[in-house]
């Protein structure tokens, strides 16, 4: 897609969980070139929210249209190959194995489960072209210098953006990060947003997750904020931000 067509677009969903609404008639969309952030307190149904965008989990209403598609009840495999890619909360590498491995082995896995089962599997040709592609990720998010290190040892900003190079492997158009950026120190933020805004740069449509305010004011062209499972807000981030809606939320607790 070209910049500011429209990537995905979400009405009406809805997921329940017993008595429980966790995302209720939730919209949003999000175009190419744009980075669009959700925010909200604990419990206000984000991860819900990207679980069924990433197709790990089913809505009992709505629909996801996701460049022209509907992707309602497609596996998370497919919703990959499509060309939607994300990140988890909690990084999940190989520590001992290198980054270059990592990198190809979570792109072969992607919607696997049973990462070395699926690795052993591969032939030769597939080996290389995967390793090809894990090393042209890994330098586009400029890593290249560390491809032969233990994963374990990067720094827990590099691990973040080592998670991205994974995500890039399936030439995605949508990037779903879940909280790229806690944890990470001053530098580290300032990395990831660099790298967010050459995403952004290149075309790259950018959804993500986060609760660090400072690092989604700086970067982000759009807020959708949510509690209870609903939108209670969307805007700019300035506007946001002094909304009394969204203070409440944060602060009336
Ligand atoms: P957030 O990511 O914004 O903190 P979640 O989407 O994780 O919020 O959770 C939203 C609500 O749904 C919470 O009340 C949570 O307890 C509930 N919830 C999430 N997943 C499940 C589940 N699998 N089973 C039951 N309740 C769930
Ligand atoms: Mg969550």
């Amino acid at each position: 897609p070209r910049k500011g067509e429209r990537v995905l677009e979400v009405s009406g969903l809805t997921r329940r969980f017993g008595g429980l609404v966790a995302n209720k008639d939730m919209a949003l969309r999000v175009d190419a070139g744009e980075i669009l952030a959700v925010i909200g307190p604990n419990g206000a149904g984000k991860s819900t929210l990207f679980n069924l965008l990433s197709c790990v989990d089913t809505p009992n209403a709505g629909e996801i249209v996701f460049l022209g598609e509907r992707i309602n009840g497609y596996s998370p495999r497919k919703v990959a190959r499509a060309g939607l890619s994300r990140t988890f909360q909690h990084v999940k590498l190989l520590p001992r194995m290198t980054v270059l491995e990592n990198v190809a082995i979570g792109a072969h896995q992607r919607g696997h489960r049973g990462v070395f089962a699926s690795a052993l599997r591969l032939d030769g040709t597939e080996e290389a072209r995967l390793l090809a592609e894990a090393r042209r990720q890994l330098e586009r998010v400029g890593l290249g210098e560390y491809l032969h290190h233990e994963a374990g040892s990067l720094a827990l900003g590099q691990q973040r953006i080592l998670e991205i190079a994974r995500a890039l492997c399936a030439d995605p158009c949508l990037l779903l990060l879940d909280e790229p950026a806690a944890g990470l120190r001053h530098k580290e933020k300032q990395a990831l947003a660099e790298l967010l805004r050459k995403l952004r740069a290149e075309g790259m449509a950018v959804l993500l997750v986060e609760h660090d305010m400072d690092f989604v004011m700086g970067l982000v062209d759009r807020v959708v904020v949510m509690e209870f499972g609903q939108r209670i807000a969307e805007g700019l981030p300035e506007e946001v931000q002094r909304n009394p809606a969204v203070l409440e939320a944060y602060l009336g607790g």
